[in-house]
Formats: structure tokens, sequence, C-alpha cells
């Protein structure tokens, strides 16, 4: 097969699932038992909560583990409207103290969830799992310009004094543009200042969605300036369903689970240690091979634009060397994707989860893209299951299978 969706999922390394095995079996152990093994597999927990800290520029108290990205995106917006909390991020470094069940009820009673506000921005090209749940707090949707790159005369003209979080990725999952988070963190600089000097107290947080982008770029949140940071183990080649969520010492959070008070009270429930071993372990492949695979994307994209034919390129700036979204007038995408699976090659029309739902894509609607455009769309996402020979192979693939439709249709409207 040639599989081309390296951003719906990625396979797990095989390192990475080295790495979990013991956890699964001899190292099973609940990390907040009493004896000796059981305290191993805690420190072996934390350490791997280090890694993925550090490759972020943050410490292991920083990282809420969550199920997931959807879970890390959901617990930032619990942010809004929280007044007081019993945690916030930016502990010293060393092991997390557990809270008591007991803080985390309390902290949850002061705290309840507010959906009244209506204080959220987001940018319009969000995944589903920040859009949803931005809408349900009354968010506002930032513009994006054609280029897919955040409109930021539209963020600026947006933020008002009640505005409390904005979140925009760092890396769009559809068209991998990526987004001048810096420069925006520099606006809500501005804002922040702005509002003190008003004697406005209200809090103005930054949330940024990095699933798609901790493969190919070595970012730091310090760097970013964001306040708030989504990873996502399943898209650097470590298991599904774990994520972490970065919390700044800015950020103020209502728990999402409550009970027994694992990670920092915020989400109760018996740490998933296989899996965040894998996932530091994925990260630490991650970033041995950041620069190597950026290059090495980059030549199979510049040969996959040369040797297609009759497309128009989407993402042509600002985007993930290994993002290819290409559009071709008059046919249905759809049904590319059914014929090159007939010969064992994946790819997408838009995000996974859009597609099996058969809905248009938003964030192609957002740039501008005619319905006609949108439904002749193709995202290929190239990753660690290819070589040179499959991109050859699928661009020729492509070639056979598009020109075969184009004869179709040409036939089937005489
Ligand atoms: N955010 C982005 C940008 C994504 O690409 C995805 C997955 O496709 C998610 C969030 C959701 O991740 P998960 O389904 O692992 O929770």
């Amino acid at each position: 097969m040639i599989y081309l969706d390296h951003a719906a999922a990625t396979p797990v390394d095989k390192r990475v699932l080295d790495a979990m095995k013991p956890y699964f079996t001899e190292d099973f152990f609940n990390p907040s038992a009493a004896y000796l093994p059981a305290k191993k597999v805690a420190a072996d927990y934390e350490k791997a909560k280090g890694v993925i800290a550090h490759a972020i520029g943050a410490k292991t108290s920083d990282l809420i583990i969550t199920a997931g990205a959807t879970e890390a995106n959901n617990l930032a917006f619990t942010s809004l409207g929280t007044e007081s909390m019993f945690y916030s991020g930016s502990r010293p470094s060393g092991p997390s103290p557990r809270a008591d069940g007991a803080k985390s009820r309390a902290a949850a009673l002061r705290n309840p969830p507010n959906q009244n506000i209506n204080s959220v921005l987001y940018l319009i090209t969000e995944h589903d799992s920040v859009r949803c749940v931005a809408e349900q707090y009354g968010g506002q949707p930032i513009k994006v310009l054609p280029s897919g790159l955040i409109d930021l005369n539209d963020l600026r003209a947006k933020i008002t004094d009640e505005t409390e979080l904005i979140s925009v990725a760092l890396v769009n999952n559809e068209l991998g543009t990526i987004q001048p988070l810096a420069e925006i963190a520099g606006i809500i600089r501005d804002v922040k200042l702005d509002r003190l000097k008003r004697g406005i107290k209200t809090q103005l947080l930054l949330h940024s969605d990095a699933s798609q982008a901790l493969n190919l770029i070595d970012f730091n949140v310090a760097r970013l300036g964001v306040d708030l940071l989504t990873l996502n183990a399943a898209k650097i080649y470590g298991p599904k369903g774990v994520g972490a969520l970065y919390v700044s010492h800015n950020a103020k959070l209502r728990p999402l689970t409550l009970g027994g008070g694992q990670e920092n009270g915020l989400r109760s429930g018996t740490e998933n240690v296989p899996s965040v071993i894998g996932f530091a372990k994925a990260v630490e492949l991650t970033k041995e091979h950041l620069n190597g695979n950026r290059k090495k994307y980059a030549t199979w994209r510049k040969t996959l634009l040369s040797e297609l034919q009759g497309y128009d390129l989407i993402n042509k700036k600002h985007t993930l060397d290994n993002f290819v979204v290409i559009c071709y007038n008059s046919i249905d995408a759809e049904r590319l994707v059914f014929l090159l699976e007939e010969k064992e090659i994946y790819v997408a029309t838009g995000a996974a989860c859009a597609a099996s739902k058969g809905i248009r894509s938003h964030v192609l609607k957002a740039i501008g893209l005619t319905d006609e455009q949108i439904a002749g769309s193709l995202r290929l996402t190239l990753g660690e299951t290819n070589d040179e020979t499959q991109i050859h192979e699928a661009a020729k693939a492509i070639n056979e299978i598009v020109k075969n439709e184009y004869q179709r249709i040409k036939v089937s409207s005489r």
C-alpha cells in the first residue's frame, strides 16, 4: 500500500512500541501505590512527562496528560470564567504533587461551568475539537486570508475588553498552514498592557492546538508566547488516545474529571503509563529526526508537485513540508479517493472526521474555495511509511485516475 494520510493517523514506531511493552505486563503497577515497584513506575511516568515537557521548553509540572488532543482542547476551555482554582501550571520541577479528591471537588464546586460568556475567539479553520467547544462558549470566529493565514486585522478588531481566550492552532490539520503564533502573542501582550493601564482585570489567554506541529516544527512555549498548548501523540508515531495540555502559570483551570486527584487534580484517573512512556519515546524520536525529515518531505513535495498533472495547488505557502493539498476542476475527489483505494493508495479529501460524516470542509470554505473546488480537493500528507519510489508511483497512479475520470466525464456528457 501507499499511505498518504499521515495527518489523520501515524503508525506506532516499533521503538515506541518496544518502550511501552513492559508497562503493560511486568511494570503494570498503579503509580499511586505505596510499595517500591509502584514507586518506580511513578518515577518512570514522571520522567516520561519530563521528556515531553522539555521538548517544548516546559516543566514536567506544566503538563496535564489527557486522552488525546480533543480532551486537551476541551480542558483548555475550562479556563474560561474560572476565578479561583487549586492548580496553576509552573510548579517547581520534580514529581507533580497529587491533589486530593476533596480539594478537587471543592474547586469544581467553586467553579461551575460558565456557558453564558461571550468572550472566546477562535480561528475559523480550527479542528472541530476546538470549534465545537468554542461555539458552546459563544465564541466568535476569526477570519483567515486566502493563504490560510490568520487575518490579523480581524483578530485586532474582534478583541474586546471581555475577551478571555483566543485559540489558534499552530498548524492547520487540513492545509498544513503554520500560523504566526509569536505575532499573535505580541498583539495579545499589547492588549493586556492597555487593559492594565485602564485597570481592567479580565484575563486574556492564548491557546494553541499544536497536534500537527510537533512532528516538523522545533517550537518552544516561551517563544510562541502561549499560555495553553495541546499536544497529540497519535500524530507523531506514538499511541492513539494520549495527548497533553501545557498550562502556564497564567492559566487557571477547572478539573475535567474529579476523583483521585491525578494530573495535579485536573484530570483524575489512574495514569495511562504505557501510553505516556510511548508518547515520550515518540517525542524523542521526532526531535532527533526533525531536520532530516523536513528536508526529505520538502523534496518529496516538490517531486509530487512536478509529476502530478492538471491540478491547482491550494496550500502554496506557509505550510508544513509534508502537506500537499490540490484541487481538480469538475472532478469529485471522493471518487478519486475510492478509485485510489482500489490500488491500495490511501489519501484524504479533508480532515478524517469530517470526511466520514460527508461534510464539506469548513477550512477550504474559509479560505474562499467554491463548492466545486472543495468537492475536487485532495489532501496528501507524507510521512515515515513512504519512500521516494512510492512518491513517483502515487503521482503516476493519481495522474492516470484523473485522466480516466476526465475521459469518463467527457463521454457521459455527450
Ligand atoms: N486537533 C488537530 C489539529 C487534529 O489534527 C486532531 C486529529 O485529527 C485533533 C485535534 C484531535 O485529536 P484526537 O482525535 O487524537 O483527540
